[in-house]
């Protein structure tokens, strides 16, 4: 059976790359009824912190990969399996396949004359009894790890320095932990980003030194930016928590997520989750690297926001709501709303005039808009509105009059009542808004405009 993993190290945020390998596992594992591993690899101290550890878990629910689906096995830390690494080294050492050296930097460089060679095989013989473990690593013939993105990729092992495994404290080193837990937790499938691609150059010798079968290989493409360079933290908005934090649906970003590098085929892009799994399958994962566009990811979070049951929006937009805004007064413009935001943060600046005591103000804003007879248009308007009847049809009707007196089409006659009203130059259909904000506050608005 089908047993993948995800093994991220908790020294960072949650990146969206992260979130691309972990639903790429999740789908092969509820396809097949398989099994999906969480293991946090958290043996290198320095650099991981526990919030990182809740983060990843917290962001892993978000997108659907939780406990509540019986595929899903873990968490492992891999800092608990410390004593299985450690008699993996020895056996290495036992078996006379890893050896003791004690050379230290400055010497491999005296004695190769270079800051870039490998190391020299110096101690393969001298049979110490002490120091870092090395991997003996063939001196001849290739290794080839067959990938089931990338094909073949060969690496010839007269290239492959005797690599080590544990340090002269006997701590054992990543490349080998990592082989290690993935042989004891049976898994079948490696599936990660592309740049471990040369630890399963290595991997692929350490397994069947440990007395296993290595697993079947599958490296992802990297995910790059705008400029083609490799998606990093320092450059972009990688963070899965910050996505969500401005109000993207998980749906729309595990969709999004499940394009990079692969697809459903037939042009196809949205599409829901449950019907991706059954077609998923690492052979038409795509080599070349993987653009990640944040304006198709806002447009598909758009579509997503559209498709939503009226009352499901409702009911995303709240976290994004003043604590006291009232719900009921919200519903009067929600789908109004619905059909004009990307991202679920935007409802604030769209309905946030029916809620302030008094609408936001922005110097720019009422400079772009006070430009054409704001004084008359605002004055008429204010005289016609005490008796117009309180519909959008008749609102508008009595603006484009007043307009008309002052040689004004309704857009430009529009402006200077919108931001006075709603503080703002853009928003929801104005008539609409003005009619839920209701004829007194709407007239005590345009009155504090003109002074
Ligand atoms: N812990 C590694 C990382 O965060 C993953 C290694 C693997 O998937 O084998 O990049």
């Amino acid at each position: 059976d089908l047993r993948v993993r995800f093994a991220p190290s908790p020294t960072g945020m949650f990146h969206v790359g992260g979130a691309r390998t972990a639903l790429f596992n999740w789908a092969l594992a509820e396809q097949s009824g398989g099994r999906f591993v969480l293991r946090i690899e958290d043996t290198d101290a320095s650099r991981n912190r526990p919030e990182w550890t809740e983060g990843i878990i917290s962001a892993l629910d978000w997108i659907g990969i939780n406990g509540s689906n019986p595929v899903f096995e873990g968490p492992y830390f891999q800092s608990a399996y410390e004593p299985q690494h450690r008699e993996a080294v020895a056996k290495l050492l036992a078996d006379g396949r890893a050896y003791y050296c004690d050379c230290t930097r400055d010497a491999l460089v005296a004695r190769t004359g270079s800051e870039h060679k490998g190391y020299d095989g110096y101690c393969r013989d001298r049979g110490l009894t002490e120091g870092a473990a090395r991997f003996r690593t063939p001196d001849e013939g290739v290794t080839v790890v067959e990938d089931l993105v990338r094909g073949n990729v060969e690496f010839p092992n007269e290239a492959q320095e005797d690599f080590v495994i544990a340090r002269s404290d006997g701590s054992p080193l990543y490349v080998l932990a990592n082989a290690v837990d993935d042989i004891t937790q049976n898994i079948t499938h490696v599936v990660r980003g592309e740049e471990h691609l040369g630890n399963a150059a290595k991997q692929m010798l350490l397994w069947p030194a440990l007395g296993a079968t290595p697993p079947v290989w599958a490296h992802l493409p990297v995910i790059v930016n705008e400029q083609r360079k490799k998606l990093s933290k320092r450059r972009d908005k990688v963070a899965l928590e910050d996505y969500r934090a401005e109000g993207y649906l998980a749906e729309a970003m595990v969709n999004y997520l499940m394009l990079l590098g692969w697809g459903p085929g037939e042009d196809r892009e949205i599409m829901p989750w449950s019907e991706m799994v059954p077609l998923f399958r690492l052979e038409d994962v795509n080599a070349a690297s993987a653009f990640f566009d944040e304006k198709k990811l806002r447009a598909f979070n758009g579509e997503y926001i559209r498709a939503l049951p009226l009352e499901t929006f409702e009911e995303r937009c709240a976290p994004f709501l003043g604590p006291s805004w009232d719900r009921e007064l919200f519903s009067k413009v929600a789908a109004l709303a619905q059909t004009r935001i990307a991202v679920l943060s935007e409802i604030r600046q769209n309905v946030d005039f029916l809620f302030l005591e008094e609408p936001v103000f922005d110097q720019a804003s009422w400079d772009k808009a006070m430009k054409n007879s704001p004084v008359e248009i605002i004055t008429g308007y204010l005289e016609r509105l005490e008796a117009v009847s309180w519909d959008p049809e008749s609102l508008k009707e009595a603006l484009e009059e007043v307009g008309a007196a002052h040689g004004l089409k309704l857009g430009k006659a529009q402006a200077p009542v919108r931001v006075a009203v709603t503080g703002r130059t853009v928003g929801l259909p104005l008539f609409e808004s003005i009619e839920v904000l209701g004829r007194g506050q709407t007239m005590e608005r345009l009155r504090a405009a003109l002074t």
